[in-house]
């Protein structure tokens, strides 16, 4: 049926590639995703042709425009370079305006690094936020995780190798006492998940600096330090309002 059809597409493991997924892949009149060439691979590893189109939330008004006036008669499906779309990748443009204009949106659920990570990790999952990717500069990122301190909850964000040291540099100043855990190249050959505190991870990956892809993560605030009750709602509103992205 025409429409748009978020997919979630594998975050290492091809074979994490969900049923439903290949079926809507296989069905489908047009793939937008964000670079041909990945998207490419994984229609080839499912032995599917279909018209590519690259679309980011970049992408200019025109692109968009063209991109949902055949959801009209076509079955169009996003995907990203890997995982779910909208996760700390484009799309939610694109839903909202199709949405707007009440084209038929639907979602397949598949993996995501940072659920992948909160199940590893040992740290409690009853409450997180997921950050996003920390900024790269030192006063930003400060910033970012001195706002967020106060939120009683796990911390989640996308991180990379280069700059994997620096930000547990930035959580032992700024999230003093808390369990952190690393994980890496997730359902890959050279899955890893680490936890410690900031200096034992600090010590580990400045003598073994990581390859890959990264999620790192910091449990709540030890419990002395916990708000109670009805403070979590102000706290999480207030901590949001400073951190959002600039
Ligand atoms: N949409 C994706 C998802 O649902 O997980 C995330 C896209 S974001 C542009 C890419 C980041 O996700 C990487 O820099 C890394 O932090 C994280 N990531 C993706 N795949 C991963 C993996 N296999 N292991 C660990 N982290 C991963």
């Amino acid at each position: 049926a025409p429409g748009l059809y978020i997919v979630a597409t594998p975050i290492g493991n091809l074979g994490d590639i969900t049923a439903r997924a290949a079926d809507v892949l296989a069905r489908c009149d047009l793939v937008a995703c964000e670079d041909t060439r990945v998207t490419g691979k994984l229609l080839n590893h499912l032995q599917i042709r279909k018209v590519m189109r690259r679309y980011d939330d970049h992408a200019s008004a025109e692109v968009r425009e063209r991109l949902l006036g055949e959801m009209a008669e076509k079955s169009v499906v996003l995907v990203s370079d890997a995982g779910t779309p909208l996760i700390s990748d484009p799309g939610y443009r694109l839903v909202r305006e199709a949405r707007e204009r009440g084209i038929a949106v639907t979602s397949l659920p598949g993996p995501s690094a940072m659920v992948v990570a909160l199940t590893l990790a040992g740290l409690p999952t009853d409450r997180f936020l997921f950050g996003g990717f920390l900024p790269s500069k030192d006063k930003a990122r400060g910033d970012v995780l001195g706002a967020l301190a106060a939120v009683p909850a796990t911390l989640v964000f996308y991180e990379t190798g280069p700059r994997l040291v620096a930000s547990l540099e930035a959580m032992a100043q700024h999230l003093p006492g808390r369990d952190l855990a690393v994980a890496r190249e997730l359902t890959k050959l050279h899955e890893e998940c680490r936890t410690g505190s900031a200096a034992e991870l600090i010590a580990h990956y400045t003598a073994h600096p990581p390859k890959g892809e990264i999620v790192l993560l910091a449990g709540p605030a030890p419990e002395a330090a916990a708000p109670q009750g009805e403070d979590v709602d102000a706290l999480l509103r207030a901590a949001l309002a400073q951190a959002s992205p600039s």
